[in-house]
This record gives C-alpha cells, sequence and structure tokens, in this order.
C-alpha cells in the first residue's frame, strides 16, 4: 500500500531553527542536506520503503526525470520555482493527452504563517499555478521613502526595523524569522517606531 519508490529533492541544509517543526531532524543533524538526512530517517524506520535523495535543485533535472514518476509533490518556497515545475508538467501532460498517455498529477502545499494550504492538480488538463496565480499572496514590499520618511502602516514601522534598523545596529546577523530573538527584538523596535508616529496595529504576529 501507498507509495515505496520516492525520491526527494532539496537544496537546503539543516540549520537549528529547522529543529522545532521539521520532526525528521536532529540537532546532530545540522549542517547536512536535508534530503539526505530525511530520505536515511525514512528508510531507517519504514521497511521497504526506498527514498532516494538528491542534494539538487529542481530545476537541475530534466524532462526525461521528472516523467518516470506517478505523482509530483511540491513544498517550494516561491511562486518561481512553482511555475517552473507547472511549466514541466503542463509540457509532459500535454503531449500524453495526445498519445492517452498517463497524466502526472501535481499537490502543491505550502504555508504561510500559522495558515497552510494544498492543492491537487493536473497541469495541463485542469486549471494550474500559472491560472491560478491570484491565489498566491502578493510578495508585499513597500517604497524605501515611505519606510524611512513617512511611515503610515504599521508594516511600514516593521519593514523600518528589517531593512534600515536591523542592518545597521545588528550588523553582520543575518535576520532568522525562525528565530523568537530575533522577531521579539524587530518586534520591539517596530513598536518604538510606532509609538513616535502615533501608527497603531503593530503586533507580534504581524512582525513574523
Ligand atoms: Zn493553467
Amino acid at each position: 500500500m501507498g507509495f515505496r519508490n520516492i525520491e526527494v529533492i532539496d537544496m537546503d541544509i539543516i540549520e537549528v531553527s529547522n529543529l522545532n517543526r521539521q520532526f525528521l531532524f536532529r540537532a546532530s543533524d545540522v549542517g547536512k542536506p536535508k534530503a539526505d538526512v530525511a530520505a536515511a530517517h525514512i528508510n531507517k524506520r519504514i521497511e521497504g520503503c526506498n527514498v532516494v535523495p538528491h542534494f539538487k535543485k529542481i530545476q537541475d533535472f530534466d524532462e526525461s526525470f521528472y516523467r518516470k514518476f506517478h505523482i509530483i509533490v511540491c513544498g517550494l518556497d516561491s511562486i518561481i520555482a512553482r511555475r517552473w515545475i507547472n511549466g514541466m508538467l503542463v509540457g509532459i501532460n500535454s503531449e500524453e493527452m495526445e498519445q492517452d498517455g498517463c497524466l502526472i498529477p501535481l499537490i502543491d502545499g505550502g504555508t504561510e504563517g500559522f495558515k497552510g494550504n494544498v492543492r491537487v492538480m493536473v497541469p495541463g488538463m485542469t486549471a494550474c499555478i500559472d491560472c491560478t496565480l491570484d491565489l498566491y499572496p502578493p510578495q508585499v514590499t513597500f517604497p524605501l521613502c515611505t519606510i524611512a520618511q513617512t511611515p503610515r502602516l504599521p508594516e511600514h514601522c516593521i519593514e523600518y526595523v528589517k531593512v534600515l534598523l536591523w542592518p545597521k545596529e545588528r550588523r553582520d546577523i543575518p535576520i532568522d524569522g525562525d528565530d523568537p530573538q530575533h522577531v521579539r527584538w524587530i518586534y520591539e523596535k517596530a513598536l518604538e517606531r510606532a509609538a513616535e508616529y502615533n501608527i497603531p496595529g503593530v503586533t507580534y504576529r504581524l512582525t513574523q
């Protein structure tokens, strides 16, 4: 029952901040490729399961690779990557439909803060990622002059801290959105900024 032959592609390395929710990883795995550790964990735990890891980008593989699967599951973090794999499957499925062959469904999942979603598509046959781009939240960016000089929204205050204040005061440390201390620091500085301009609505939740 279920899928026993699985290949997993991931280009990331395990970081300490992943451990609170990425349950296949342990503290001793920090610094190793996620794909390798996840595959080893599942292979050990589930008898008869064969997971093959690829410490690579999805774009490193071509059509002949993707054609060999019955189903493709994505947990991607960008719209660009989603559109890439979607385009690949539109191509494969369109050809298959002409020859009455097997179509490959795409299962797309994602999270944003505490919210999550999952969708099943058959690119080339049903509405796909490209048909439904407006379902994804826009990547909000604010003009730098507004952030720096004329903030009006709580978001402007938070962006000010992330884009201008953090690099000035915390220098070389990259912002880690999973690190509660980082989020706390940004939240408190954004509150100060908001108080200065009488802007309500800065919350910890919004800062995340
Ligand atoms: Zn489409």
